[in-house]
């Protein structure tokens, strides 16, 4: 009998989390209550004691982020192609115009020479995404940011407790966003927060949050309803006391991965002073597409769990591709990046099986040896 096959991405919901959602449903305050005002300040430990608003989806955090920063009708903002579709829904959604950079090929993330070109007389903010759990070069983006009198928003939507020399990801912007989606690094079911510097801009995302409103019918502004139930923080609380554990399995795991492979098969680059949570461990297969399209099918069929994550960049799906951005760096990637299982509830006989699973299949189906 064949092993179960080793999934992709593996959501704890354990015995605690299920607990501590029934203590919130007997207790009855269900919605924007203690349990998520504890989450909020339990995760402020993650991103230097910043103030916390936490929201329904990750989604909806970054779109609130850049209304809170006055974005909107008329102004750009500066993100990369290669990355989940939120991270330009969200310019969208906010009214603003997303314009596509390129990343960098060995790390993914947005580049920030490309960021620069991409700047334009009605840019108002950059957001690059700490893609697979790698930092941004918050450096040198940070600097043109200042240099050109942009805000900076950070997608962390993958990168808990991710690093760049020293300092956490969520500290380096005008707001960072994370989500606590399922496949996250720590989960609320559905949810997401905004990380922002001060209290001023944490009272506009609060009352942005829910209709405007601080004190009840009293609506100073147009809110939304982004908020986090108290079910969902409940739960956040619960994985936020192992995030730390999980995210050194997680770099763990990658760390065999990365002995194991062989040529043919790219293994994750960590940029100097980076600390990698890797949300993704994400290989680059040489020989285009159709070898990385026959690698993962070679894994699949062998029970080895994986993916691609994106097959189409931003800039090609179709509420974009009208912009006409070219490119050729991200369309590179879209066709050779491959993300292998790194969770942390693999075993060390899982781990085997996806190294030797990986090393087979790139050899069979004809990758550069
Ligand atoms: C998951 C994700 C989002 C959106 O988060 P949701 O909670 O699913 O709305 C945004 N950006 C990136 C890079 C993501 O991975």
């Amino acid at each position: 009998m064949a092993a179960p096959p080793i999934p992709a991405a593996k959501p704890v919901i354990g015995d605690e989390e299920v607990a501590a959602a029934v203590r919130v449903l007997r207790d009855g305050r269900v919605v924007q209550g203690p349990e998520v005002a504890a989450f909020e300040q339990e995760f402020a430990a993650l991103v230097e004691g910043r103030p916390c608003i936490a929201v329904n989806s990750g989604t909806s955090a970054l779109q609130l982020a850049l209304m809170a920063l006055g974005i909107g009708p008329g102004d750009e903002v500066v993100v990369p192609s290669f990355s989940f579709a939120a991270t330009a829904n969200a310019v969208r959604l906010a009214g603003a115009e997303p314009v596509f950079a390129e990343v960098d090929p060995d790390t993914f993330c947005l580049d920030p020479d490309a960021a620069a070109e991409a700047v334009g007389p009605r840019t108002a903010a950059l957001m690059p995404v700490h893609l697979y759990g790698h930092p941004a070069p918050m450096g040198r983006l940070t600097q043109l940011a200042q240099r050109h009198g942009l805000a900076l928003v950070e997608d962390a939507c993958q990168a808990h407790a991710a690093q760049l020399h020293g300092r956490p990801v969520g500290t380096f912007g005008d707001a960072a966003c994370f989500s606590f989606y399922p496949t996250k690094n720590m989960h609320t079911l559905e949810g997401g927060l905004v990380v922002v510097p001060d209290e001023e801009r944490a009272r506009t995302l609060r009352l942005l949050r829910n209709q405007g409103m601080e004190q009840r019918y009293e609506n100073e502004i147009v809110g939304a309803n982004m908020r986090m139930t108290d079910v969902a923080a409940a739960i956040g609380r619960v994985q936020l006391e192992r995030l730390a554990e999980w995210t050194q399995q997680r770099r763990r795991n990658a760390r065999v991965l990365d002995l194991g492979l062989e040529t043919g098969l790219v293994a994750p680059r960590a940029a100097d002073g980076a600390r990698h949570v890797y949300h993704q461990y994400t290989v680059r297969v040489r020989g285009g597409a159709a070898v990385r399209d026959a690698v993962q099918a070679r894994l699949r069929a062998e029970g080895v769990g994986c993916a691609v994550y994106y097959p189409t960049p931003i800039h090609r799906l179709k509420p974009y591709a009208h912009l006409g951005a070219e490119l050729p760096v991200t369309d590179r990637a879209a066709a050779e990046v491959l993300s292998l299982p790194v969770h942390p509830s693999l075993t060390p006989g899982d781990l085997d099986q996806i190294v030797a699973a990986a090393n087979r299949a790139v050899a069979e189906a004809g990758g550069i040896r």
